[in-house]
């Protein structure tokens, strides 16, 4: 799990003094055994570290300091354990820079009917603690999760596991770079936007090339490892007798190890190209994009960098989950009335993450671009739940759109060798579609089969960025209303605090 090594949530209890030292060894000796449980769930993939139970402003203050300053913390977990008078939470939680989630949890699962004392209160003051602090977090308009259930909920941990991952994904987007390799395709206009933005909200950068820079590296690549990649090839996908020898699967694989060595020197977690500047290379890269993206790269076509952006993130919360995230476009529709589905592809650019079977190596031309013919993995996706999920820069604002889908068998297209995923949108694709474009959202999305709308919700939250959920319980009324509210919402947001 590259992503989640070293990486932590800190554990951090509210209570006060008013209680006795007592009682206090006691919310000590019960966070403990949170936190260890919380450490040790599998739905957790992160260290869950204890700290010691606060109850003054300066240790919040401090904690939350050193919570800024630590590379390994990426979130804090709250929980109050008794009455943690909330005042003394302002001062920590308004330098507060990282996520963080409350616990709204009990020690004890169940009332003790026949023997619940004070001391008992003394120690099961969630009920109301909790919304001490909650009012607190609210007033000061500050972004929070809460989670609430007892502490051995099996629900409740799958939440905060779900939330974790999206922790972790806002943690690598503060250090991600994207390389852009040419600028976006001719006038298109939703996969443009403001970088500077996109820096200050969602943390990433986007750096711009010349595609004579990836071709310099490119150049480079020596020939026995050419040789090399190819039999790698061989071995991992189907391949039809000739293929292996051809020039264009020598020039594809040359670009794909220029490409990697390129984003690996940069330190770039994400990659856009266009097919409009190839110049000095041979072909549009294909099997390169599919395979860099397979191995963690977001990606994004025709200069599309909130879209790669957007993949890396869901590639980063969706390490270890089955399923498989790529880049995806909405390509065409299938309109048979009661059996309407749309056919997700790219014309080569789809992650083989999502394949069911062993993707095919194929060599066909490409109609557009005036280039090679490149070589690229066919294959289709499994049956199952999805998503798709975009980000539109509104001007004011980021949002993300995301809509659940049911992915379905695709039948087989002799004549259009793409990889592709056939899905039939929440709530029905007529909904869908008309909500989706009266939300802004792009043709261009993250597909995700390993995710769900709770990680995208988390992490949208995280950076602050509007979310707009289309799935089964949407109707046309209600989205439009929202449209409204939101607008109402972000226009005069900024003056909340
Ligand atoms: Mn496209």
């Amino acid at each position: 799990m590259e992503h989640y090594k070293n990486k932590e949530l800190w554990f951090v209890t509210g209570s006060q003094h008013l209680y006795g030292e007592e009682t206090l060894k006691q919310v000590d000796d019960d966070s403990r055994v949170i936190a260890k449980h919380l450490d040790s769930s599998e739905v957790i993939l992160l260290r869950v570290v204890f700290k010691p139970v606060l109850t003054s402003s300066e240790a919040i203050h401090s904690l939350c300091q050193e919570a800024n300053s630590s590379s390994s913390c990426v979130g804090l977990i709250t929980w109050m354990h008794t009455f943690s008078p909330a005042k003394m939470w302002i001062h920590g939680l308004s330098i507060l820079q990282k996520p963080f989630l409350h616990f709204h949890t009990q020690f004890n699962r169940d009332i003790p009917w026949k023997e619940i004392d004070m001391d008992f209160m003394n120690l099961n003051q969630s009920a109301h603690g909790g919304r001490e602090f909650g009012f607190m977090v609210t007033r000061m308009r500050l972004n929070r999760k809460v989670v609430a259930g007892h502490w051995k909920d099996e629900k409740a941990l799958l939440r905060i596991g779900t939330w974790a991952r999206a922790a972790v994904a806002f943690d690598d987007a503060r250090k991600l770079r994207i390389a852009r390799f040419g600028d976006n395709m001719r006038d298109v206009a939703v996969t443009e936007g403001n970088k500077v933005s996109a820096h200050i909200r969602l943390h990433y950068s986007v750096h711009g090339y010349g595609v004579g820079d990836l071709v310099k590296e490119v150049e480079q690549v020596e020939d026995a490892a050419v040789k090399k990649l190819i039999d790698e090839y061989a071995e991992t996908y189907q391949m039809d007798a000739g293929v292996k020898d051809t020039k264009f699967l020598h020039d594809a694989a040359r670009i794909e190890l220029g490409l990697q060595t390129f984003l690996e020197k940069g330190g770039f977690g994400g990659f856009t190209t266009t097919f409009e500047d190839l110049y000095g290379l041979p072909q549009l890269p294909g099997i390169a994009v599919q395979r860099l993206m397979d191995k963690g790269y977001g990606f994004g076509a025709e200069g599309d960098w909130k879209t790669a952006a957007l993949v890396r993130s869901m590639k980063v919360m969706a390490e270890g989950l089955p399923g498989g995230t790529s880049f995806m476009e909405d390509y065409t529709y299938h309109l048979e009335p009661g059996n309407m589905a749309v056919l997700g592809a790219h014309m080569l650019e789809v992650c083989p993450s999502v394949a069911e079977e062993k993707p095919r190596l194929e060599i066909h031309p490409l109609s557009i671009g005036g280039k090679e013919d490149p070589p690229r993995l066919v294959f289709k996706a499994g049956p199952g739940k999805g998503l798709n999920a975009s980000v539109v820069d509104l001007g004011n604002r980021f949002r993300m759109l995301v809509n659940t889908v049911e992915v379905i068998p695709c039948p087989d297209m002799p004549k259009l060798p793409v990889a592709s995923v056939l899905w039939k949108p929440m709530p029905d694709l007529k909904t869908a579609a008309e909500a989706w474009i009266m939300g802004g959202g792009a043709h261009h999305t993250g597909f995700t089969k390993a995710l769900n709308t709770e990680h995208l919700e988390d992490f949208a939250a995280m950076a602050g960025i509007e979310f707009f959920l289309i799935d089964e319980n949407t109707t046309l009324a209600g989205l439009k209303d929202q449209i409204k509210l939101h607008e109402i919402y972000y226009l005069i947001a900024g003056g909340f605090r």
